[in-house]
């Protein structure tokens, strides 16, 4: 095994340079893709990273060259001590970014700003009341939306996220470009992908090219196909003489792993190579035993198989076990 002291790459010659941190499994929202219906079971606080070993874990990685650093969950906000995780991280010679639900957002705004973090994801699956609180069956349709408002009118990087589901909201994809004509917002449609607990069905999925067809049915020689940047995860279009654009991400259909760069800290402390990798390495109870993590991460990495965590094809899906994602950390 070759590995280097300064920076966390596999046996693939990718190097690792993008930590996700999930900070709680908890969500004040429900979205029926992510979270089983029940929730998840509650666990003592004490299995969970307190914001000071967050603070330590987000230092290693980035001595071991990571530089950019994502905070999701669950919905991340929904700690009491997420500003001053924001404050600490904001501190460390990376970039800072958020993927967030929005209901929280307001309360946040000003630590957002003040921290320097510029890059906020909003999950936002219909632009329609009814149908959004039944997908997140809860009822925050409007305190999102104005959130949503409130991260353009102060110039924060907004990215939408829809998940596209057949007979869902698949119906709303030009609404969604269309949103973008007057927001400069990059709204991206994700397919839906398995995690434990979310009934997956890939009937129930659209692919990238299914979503492509509909959207060129409409716009035509209209669409600019905007340049991948290294390690991007999604297509890139905009409608001419649109302030905003849009993207696709093919997880399931073409997926982006040959220039993966990312790794997985849940917020129990366990990393994940991968989003769909079966096996994760528990880094928090070692650091409670004052143990040495990092041939621990370089390790982990190492072992990063080349594509979906070892599903090679859409037939494999769902046969491997996974957390849910609420769990994991999107
Ligand atoms: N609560 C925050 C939010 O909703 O943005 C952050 C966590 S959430 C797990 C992160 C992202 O994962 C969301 O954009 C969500 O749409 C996406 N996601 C969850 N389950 C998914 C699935 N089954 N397929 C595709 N994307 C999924
Ligand atoms: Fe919560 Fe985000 Fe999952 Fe929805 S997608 S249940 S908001 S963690």
């Amino acid at each position: 095994m070759e590995i280097s002291e300064k920076n966390i790459s596999d046996q693939f010659g990718r190097i690792h340079d993008y930590l996700r941190i999930s900070l709680t499994e908890r969500c004040n929202l429900r979205c029926f893709y992510c979270m089983p219906e029940e929730g998840i079971a509650l666990r003592p606080k004490s299995q969970f990273m307190t914001k000071e070993e967050v603070i330590r874990m987000a230092e290693t990685f980035v001595s071991l060259g990571i530089k950019k650093i994502r905070l999701t969950g669950g919905e991340p906000l929904v700690r009491n001590d997420a500003k001053e995780i924001i404050d600490a991280l904001s501190g460390l010679p990376v970039e800072l970014a958020i993927t967030t639900n929005g209901i929280l957002v307001n309360k946040y705004i000003d630590t957002f700003i003040s921290s320097g973090l510029k890059s906020v994801n909003v999950s936002l699956d219909s632009l329609q009341r009814d149908k959004l609180n039944s997908i997140t069956r809860r009822n925050y349709f409007d305190t999102i939306i104005s959130n949503i408002r409130l991260l353009i009118k102060n110039n924060f990087h907004v990215k939408l996220n829809a998940v596209i589901i057949r007979g869902v909201n698949d119906d709303e994809i030009v609404d969604f470009i269309e949103f973008t004509k007057d927001n400069n917002v990059h709204f991206r449609f994700i397919e839906f992908m398995p995690f434990d607990g979310n009934k997956w069905d890939w009937s129930k999925g659209l692919s990238y090219k299914e979503i492509l067809d509909m959207v060129k049915l409409k716009y035509r020689n209209n669409l600019t196909r905007m340049e991948d940047r290294k390690n991007d995860t999604s297509r890139n279009f905009r409608v001419h003489g649109y302030k905003g654009t849009f993207a696709i991400i093919s997880s399931v259909t073409n997926p982006f792993c040959g220039t993966c760069n990312r790794i997985r800290l849940t917020a129990d402390g366990k990393i994940k190579n991968c989003l769909f990798s079966d096996s994760e390495t528990d880094l928090l109870s070692a650091m409670r035993r004052e143990e040495d993590i990092i041939p621990m991460i370089q390790e982990t990495v190492w072992h990063k198989k080349s594509m979906r965590g070892g599903m090679n094809s859409i037939e494999d899906f769902g046969k491997q076990k996974n957390r849910s994602m609420v769990a994991i950390g999107g």
